[in-house]
């Protein structure tokens, strides 16, 4: 075999990731969120095949490409959206994803909300964090947090579970957990996406209820 990105043992490779989210989870649920973009659908069936049923994808129409041929046979599959949405795509997300991770912004809102009230259903919605007020980063600025998430909560009720964010990278990433942990807690909020391959564990100790692993599960990309 000369593959540049060989697909590991799918299944020994879960196997061990949820060992080691089971220990650092000390008890509490964790869920693994196995973020299959750019990997071909013959990785997420093996995925599958070894039980692992949440994905997270980052592109609106790679996921239209990819998921709904396998939940045919996988109805019960969780899929999350984990990069940016652009407001003309909110629809075709609504129909896709069981939980849009990614939501930034009023106009997205609006286009959400009327997206949904179209097709009848809702996505689970996280509101993204810029947790690291980076200039280059997706995600509501920290200073504009709280008021955001108010809004989103007024208007979304119950569909609005959690806030998901992407610490810097190259810094140690625990404060910025912490931070988006409290967060969270402020305002009641029971999920918490952070972690990812490098720092998932860190990221449970600090109090991710969600985690999304991808090239320590799929391989590189
Ligand atoms: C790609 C991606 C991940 C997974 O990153 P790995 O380092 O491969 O685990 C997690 N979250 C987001 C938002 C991503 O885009």
């Amino acid at each position: 075999m000369t593959d540049d990105h060989p697909i590991p043992d799918i299944a020994a490779t879960i196997a061990a990731l949820n060992r080691r989210i089971t220990q650092a989870a000390a008890g509490r649920a964790v869920t693994l969120i196995a973020v299959s973009k750019t990997k071909p659908a013959t990785a997420i069936e093996a995925a599958l095949a070894a039980g692992q049923l949440v994905f997270g994808e980052n592109r609106v129409q790679e996921a239209a490409l990819k998921f709904p041929p396998l939940r045919v046979t996988h109805p019960d599959i969780d899929l999350h959206l984990i990069g940016p949405l652009q407001t003309n795509k909110a629809r075709d997300a609504v129909l896709l994803f069981d939980q849009i991770e990614t939501l930034d912004r009023p106009k997205l809102a609006d286009a959400l909300a009327a997206a949904a009230e179209r097709e009848g259903s809702m996505p689970n919605l996280l509101v993204q964090i810029n947790i690291g007020d980076e200039p280059q980063k997706a995600g509501v600025a920290r200073a504009e947090a709280d008021a955001f998430i108010r809004a989103m909560r007024a208007r979304f009720g119950a569909a609005l579970r959690g806030l998901m964010a992407i610490p810097p990278v190259g810094q140690d990433p625990a404060p910025y957990f912490r931070d988006l942990v409290a967060m969270a807690d402020h305002h009641g909020l029971p999920v918490r996406s952070i972690g990812m391959s490098d720092d998932f564990e860190i990221a449970i100790a600090c109090g991710a209820t969600q985690v999304r692993i991808g090239s320590a599960l799929f391989g590189g990309r």
